[in-house]
């Protein structure tokens, strides 16, 4: 293990509700299973955000040292427009508006959601599974569940037994939630289900002759419920008992909820020893959603542009705005949050460019370089505290800064050391990239910049469109924009 900082690594546990110290199950090894997406539309920047937050833990696990199989499933059947077993299979749905093969539609979204997580430059996990490949080991777990008496098959569907599972355990331990309330919240769809309580929940359902993704089975032709597949491929790559399982804090209930029952039921064991929870990501101060047009789509951010938005940003910009808030705060996206961050992640490229190819080195470095790099590896062993980690990054950018006005010293030993630290956090670790933005874009270039956007607008002032046009034009034909949405004009390159 690598000595990192003078305490350990510190996770919040969603089970107990505190920080706790992570001990793995074995010494050196992490077995880290993250719920992946429902494959049947764009990926969301919601779940981006997730995916992004599990990222640098997982980077920042592999670089304290630990050798981490981390799990990370496709969900490509079996997630029912109702939660748990009402309405229609989305990828059917999918498959049947856009007339293609629901495999077709599977394929379509796995690709897109893959070339974001490529434009986020999130590490691909060790094993990317999926529900249709494992539909086998769902089964062996329903005749499991039904050989344990904790499910019963009415007409061709088994239904997991939640009342009786909670007589010998605690259905609600992870959610917080009892079971009389939900008993008392339930809706009861008279004649409509076959469940024998309102709040047990499809392993396995009969599927209607209309319906296009369907498996034989035991008790019929049909499909499983979406809870199984992560308890059967979790067992099959982790084990019974595994370290980490993640998700957005939207899946805690019921589908990290049902998944415990279900290991309980199982194995007898809660899964994981450490459940944690990523936050949402809200767009102006409101949920995101598609029917109020408050929505904003990853490619929207990056390349095609969105009304909501002033320009289109890279993936590290996002991605260093992401990082900027604590993976379990809630965290909002609006125009001018993005269009500071990028300011920011900027800040810290430029500060790294300098010190890439600084010469004109003192004696000594008055920066303490090992104390603070302390405080970095203790703000990542603190829950992975990004935010506080950004906020050191800027001390250093701010060292550095002095240091190139001549207000500050730096030595040869204490730039590469100082460098070394800095790349390991802002590349190894949150996996930022220089993009082609931030390589093209550098201090003297921005500076001329700001001289040419100022005489443009001292042009607009004395109503000289003909030369702001000019200058506008000009520019645009050698590949910059200038966006005038803000109070200042702002620029970028095409
Ligand atoms: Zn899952």
């Amino acid at each position: 293990m690598q000595s990192t900082a003078s305490h350990q690594l510190e996770i919040y546990n969603s089970l107990s509700g505190k920080k706790e110290s992570f001990t793995p199950i074995s010494k050196e090894y992490v077995g880290m299973y993250v719920c992946g997406p429902t494959v049947y539309s764009k990926v969301h920047l919601g779940n981006l955000r997730t995916f992004t937050s599990f990222d640098v833990i997982y980077r920042y696990l592999c670089h304290i040292g630990y050798k981490v199989r981390y799990v990370r499933n496709i969900t490509d059947v079996g997630h029912l427009e109702n939660d748990q077993d009402q309405g229609e299979d989305r990828i059917s749905k999918k498959a049947r508006i856009e007339n293609l093969e629901p495999m077709e539609v599977v394929q379509k979204y796995t690709y897109d959601f893959h070339g974001n997580t490529r434009k986020f430059n999130l590490l691909p996990p060790s094993i990317e599974p999926t529900a249709t490949g494992h539909i086998i080991e769902q089964i062996k777990l329903i005749e499991k569940l039904l050989n344990n008496d904790l499910a019963y098959e009415v007409n061709g569907s088994v239904y997991f037994d939640v009342v009786k599972y909670n007589k010998s355990n605690d259905y609600g331990i992870l959610s917080k939630r009892k079971i009389e309330d939900l008993i008392h919240n339930t809706r009861s769809l008279d004649g409509q289900s076959d469940k024998k309580n309102p709040q047990d929940f499809a392993l396995w359902k009969k599927a209607e002759p209309k319906h296009i993704m369907k498996w034989e089975s035991p008790w019929s032709n049909g499909f499983p419920g979406w809870h199984l597949e992560c308890t059967a491929m979790s067992n099959k790559y982790l084990g019974e008992k595994f370290d980490i399982h993640g998700g957005g804090m939207d899946l805690k209930f019921p589908h990290h909820e049902c998944e415990i029952a279900q290991s309980n039921a199982c194995f007898g064991t809660n899964a994981a020893n450490y459940w944690m929870h990523a936050n949402m990501l809200t767009l102006n101060g409101q949920k995101m959603s598609k029917s109020t047009g408050n929505n904003i789509l990853p490619e929207e951010i990056f390349s095609s542009g969105s009304p909501l938005l002033s320009k289109t940003f890279s993936g590290s910009s996002v991605k260093f705005f992401m990082l900027q808030a604590h993976y379990r705060s809630v965290l909002d996206l609006s125009n001018d949050a993005l269009v500071a961050s990028e300011k920011g992640f900027n800040k810290v490229i430029d500060a790294i460019n300098i010190l890439e190819s600084f010469k004109n080195f003192s004696k000594e470095t008055n920066f303490d370089i090992d104390k603070w790099s302390k405080t970095c590896y203790e703000a990542m062993n603190d829950d992975f505290n990004t935010p506080i980690l950004i906020a050191n990054i800027f001390e250093a950018v701010k060292f550095i800064n002095k240091v190139t006005i001549g207000k500050a010293e730096l030595s040869e030993k204490g730039s590469e050391e100082l460098l070394r630290y800095i790349n390991s956090f802002v590349f190894d670790i949150m996996g930022l990239e220089k993009s082609d933005q931030s390589i093209k874009r550098n201090n003297k270039l921005d500076k001329v910049m700001n001289i040419i956007l100022e005489l443009r607008n001292d042009a607009r002032i004395n109503k000289d469109y003909i030369t702001s046009d000019k200058i506008r034009d000009l520019l645009k034909e050698n590949g910059i924009s200038i966006n005038d949405n803000n109070k200042d004009s702002s620029y970028n390159f095409d």
